[in-house]
């Protein structure tokens, strides 16, 4: 029997995730974490203020039924197809533990959301890496091979590209014997959801989140879809670790934030809308970017590096995400906000790059 040297011999190490800034200070323009630039739905304001402290004594149903009832039902779903957790990140996370369970490798591209690796890595997965095309879209042969699980997110972070629902269904049907998750996290802002898909393929899993299109990110609240063994597998895990994740409040305000779909329909609509004005006002001032279908512009400028672009911005309280990596370290990741919030970084940049 080897003795260890240090208790620190015997800690779990892992390099964490890196959320984007929060800036502590005031009056700044914060284009930097993909947040909704609107509140979330008078309803969620009404539930707030109608609170019963009271009931803050007892713990909360465990099963989330408020919120889970309004997701199953504005998604004609059955509640037993619903999972929800704390943000997506939550639900992915336990969605790691439950179906990533294979000495194959995971399968994921090399530019995506940076917590995939960091899960992966905490729970001791194996994965690889594919690596976009040139233009950032998946190759779908990368993901033809041997492996013990898919994830991808459509449209894909940071580049909001959009993958086609015929090029994932063929993932999944290629993939029957594994569990195949797309990330649907920016789903609303004008891609095409593959949540039919989960009707004809019980190995797949869509999550979506509250975070972006229904503006609740402090909220947290994420959901799975998907056929009702891989949602109880999923609650197996869940109430193997934590079963009272969603607090009263959370759970009533999630599901008025869903009933009111036409707050819903016209906040995204203003998003989309700001979004195809930003992507004209860009390109005059000289950045190229990809066809973005989030709530997030993807862009590079022709000629001034993004590290000093940003670094210049943030002087300005403009915070946008930048991010010193291989093959995507000459780009900004700007989150649409209000036109007023654009108009005034379109100024700065102006300035910037005078
Ligand atoms: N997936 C992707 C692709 C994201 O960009 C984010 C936001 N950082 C999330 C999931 C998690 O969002 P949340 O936990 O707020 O639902």
């Amino acid at each position: 029997m080897s003795v260890a040297n240090s208790w620190e011999d015997n800690v779990r190490k892992i390099v964490p995730y890196t959320p984007g800034e929060q800036p502590k200070e005031k009056n700044v323009i914060k284009l930097n974490t993909n947040e909704n630039p609107y509140p979330p739905s008078p309803r969620v304001k009404a539930v707030t203020e109608g609170f019963d402290c009271g009931k803050m004594r007892l713990y909360p149903d465990p099963d989330s039924t408020p919120l889970v009832s309004a997701i199953a039902g504005r998604y004609n779903l059955k509640p037993s197809q619903v999972f929800v957790g704390v943000g997506s990140d939550d639900v992915l996370s336990i969605a790691f533990l439950t179906f990533f369970n294979s000495e194959k490798p995971v399968l994921f591209p090399d530019i995506t959301y940076s917590f995939y690796d960091v899960w992966a890595d905490v729970y001791r997965i194996p994965y690889i890496q594919k690596p976009l095309t040139e233009d950032f879209r998946i190759n779908p042969d990368d993901y033809k091979t041997e492996n013990g699980g898919i994830i991808i997110p459509n449209p894909n972070a940071p580049t909001g590209c959009q993958e086609s629902l015929e090029m994932i269904e063929d993932m999944v049907k290629s993939n029957p014997n594994s569990v195949v998750i797309i990330d649907e996290a920016y789903i609303d802002f004008g891609a095409e959801s593959a949540l039919r898909l989960t009707e004809k393929y019980e190995n797949l899993l869509i999550v979506q989140t509250f975070s972006k299109s229904r503006s609740l990110a402090g909220m947290r609240i994420g959901y799975a879809m998907g056929n009702e063994k891989l949602i109880k597998y999923m609650n197996d895990v869940k109430f193997s670790i934590n079963s009272y994740t969603m607090t009263p409040i959370t759970q009533l305000c999630g599901a008025e934030a869903v009933r009111d779909e036409e707050y819903f329909q016209s906040t995204v609509k203003k998003i989309v809308d700001t979004r195809e004005y930003s992507k004209t006002k860009l390109k005059e001032l000289g950045f190229t970017f990809t066809d973005s279908k989030s709530n997030f512009i993807f862009a590079r400028h022709k000629t001034k590096p993004a590290s000093e672009i940003f670094s210049a911005l943030k002087e300005r309280k403009i915070f946008v995400r930048y991010w010193n990596k291989p093959r995507i370290s000459n780009y900004l990741r700007i989150t649409v906000g209000t036109p007023e919030e654009m108009d005034a970084l379109f100024a700065a940049l102006e300035e910037i790059l005078k």
